[in-house]
């Protein structure tokens, strides 16, 4: 780019030594770090640079079990009896301790994660206190909540969660289990374990009584154990559709109860009269966001014939503006792309989008030498049919369709396997109402995107999996 002669910003990295990242990790298991029973452990990396951060145990069957033993004697003996307050002053400090904490998690989770400090910092940590402090202020007045007058807990909860949002994902979980009088056994994704662990030293020093939180860190194979251990309650999932069926499969038939939120292709539609320099930072927020690893992404663009040429070239002025490098560096927009993995997954479904016959465009950006990267992508061109129209692509690439009618938007939206969220843009309020009471999602975005709040359930439709998390409807999947 001709303009980076002209200016640049200065590298303004977070310090990382506001974080002590152990060599290696226990599980953690009735309050305490004890090694895996069958000592098998793997590396966590940074994806950035592919620099090894730690050496994490592999939790067997074996350790599931123990781990679920400690959560039913500490669910028996303890949490299960306690008083709605006494648990709220737990959730409570909890809370305070993760805001005291937030620089070291945020940087913790840019290095494990890849994600920009600026959202670890501004987003994530935040509101995993919001949810803390949020539930915290349920646990004593359950008897009010719209369950009837003595809400009982299930036992234990066994959870596993996705990478994209490592310690809000462990929060949205946990926060309304432990509030409900439930323990747990959590699995954090196998790419990033780290701030889970640390999570784990903080129910130390929060004095949480042993065995309310455990933390198994493995692979899919630790999942499974968890998922079909005969001793858990409710299993609550958040990932891939794929698994979340396997899931599906492995309860049915018990008395287990299941929440499960899953993929998305969420349309943000934008109509003529919306305000165009709003918009496009909404589509820009919603698919660059997090690199485009958000289930609720708006990765279908849908925009009004007579406004496309105009948004589209707004939009490429202002993806060429956005900064992709360093995770830890305080300037950066899109930072790396969370595993190998998934990189290839980005790149295949984006040349299938090629030779589908959709046009691909990216901003010139010199991407670093090392580590797992993809530039912000738009494709234009797309119909209905194309796979990148139809498939979750979990990375930044925008599919971009056009209509012509309000009628055609809402049909073009709705036709999806998926039903997690939408966006719609425009300057009428009666347009708005229209349009999101049409539009089959679990959460409608009106002049905004990816926004989050504890106090607001989010949740699916058909292959976005059921149940709500967050709000007052969250505490639902925890309660008999
Ligand atoms: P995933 O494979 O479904 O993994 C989610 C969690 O389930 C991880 O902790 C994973 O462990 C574990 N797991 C894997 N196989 C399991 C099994 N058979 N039983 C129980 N647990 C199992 O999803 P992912 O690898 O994180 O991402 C793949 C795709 O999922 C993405 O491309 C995207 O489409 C979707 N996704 C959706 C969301 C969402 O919020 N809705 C979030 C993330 C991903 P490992 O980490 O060891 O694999
Ligand atoms: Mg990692």
């Amino acid at each position: 780019m001709a303009d980076k002669n002209v200016f640049d910003y200065a590298p303004a990295p977070e310090s990382r030594a506001v974080v002590d990242i152990r060599s290696s990790y226990g599980l953690f298991v009735g309050g305490e770090f004890v090694d895996p029973v069958g000592g098998r452990s793997f590396k966590t990396i940074s994806p950035a640079t592919e620099e090894v951060l730690a050496e994490v145990s592999e939790a067997s069957e074996h350790d599931v079990d123990l781990a679920v033993k400690a959560a039913r004697k500490a669910y028996t003996r303890v949490w299960s009896r306690m008083s709605g307050r006494e648990r709220s002053k737990y959730l409570f400090r909890i809370a305070r301790i993760l805001q005291e904490r937030s620089r070291e998690l945020a940087v913790l989770e840019s290095l494990d994660n890849g994600k920009p400090i600026k959202e670890s910092r501004d987003v994530d940590v935040p509101l995993a206190a919001a949810h803390f402090f949020y539930y915290a202020g349920w646990a004593d007045k359950l008897e009010h909540a719209g369950f009837g007058p003595d809400p009982q807990p299930l036992g234990v909860a066994g959870q596993v969660i996705p990478w994209n949002f490592p310690l809000l994902m462990l929060a949205w979980k946990i926060a309304p289990a432990l509030a409900c009088g439930n323990t747990v056994v959590l699995k954090p994704a196998e790419t990033t374990p780290l701030t889970a662990l640390l999570f784990a030293e903080i129910c130390q020093q929060a004095d949480l009584p042993p065995g309310v939180v455990n933390i198994v860190t493995g692979a899919g194979g630790t999942g499974r154990a968890i998922v079909a251990h005969e001793d858990v309650d409710k299993v609550a999932f958040t990932g891939s559709t794929e698994v979340g069926r396997l899931i599906a499969r492995t309860v049915a038939g018990t008395d287990k109860k299941v929440t499960l939120e899953l993929g998305g292709k969420a349309a943000n539609i934008v109509f003529d009269d919306a305000p165009v320099d709003q918009a496009v930072e909404g589509i820009v927020n919603g698919i660059f966001f997090n690199q485009g690893h958000v289930c609720c992404a708006g990765s279908r663009l849908l925009v009004q014939e007579s406004v496309a040429d105009e948004v589209l070239e707004r939009l490429k002025r202002r993806m060429a503006t956005l900064r992709v490098g360093d995770p830890l560096d305080k300037n950066t927009d899109v930072g790396a792309i969370n595993s190998a993995e998934q990189l290839a997954k980005i790149r295949q479904l984006s040349e299938v989008g090629e030779s589908e016959g959709a046009e691909r465009w990216s901003p010139a950006c010199d991407l670093p030498s090392h580590g797992f990267w993809f530039p912000p992508t738009v494709f234009t061109g797309v119909s209905q049919a194309h796979r990148i129209a139809r498939e979750e692509i979990f990375g930044p690439v925008l599919s971009v369709l056009t209509f012509r009618t309000p009628t055609e938007a809402v049909e073009k939206a709705n036709n999806t396997p998926f039903g997690l969220s939408a966006g719609v843009w425009t300057d009428k309020g009666s347009r708005i109402l229209w349009t999101a009471e049409k539009l089959r999602a679990g959460v409608v975005w009106a002049n905004t995107f990816n926004k989050f709040d504890p106090t607001s359930p989010f949740g699916g439709y058909q292959e976005s999996g059921y149940g709500r998390e967050g709000g007052r409807h969250g505490l639902e999947g925890y309660i008999r």
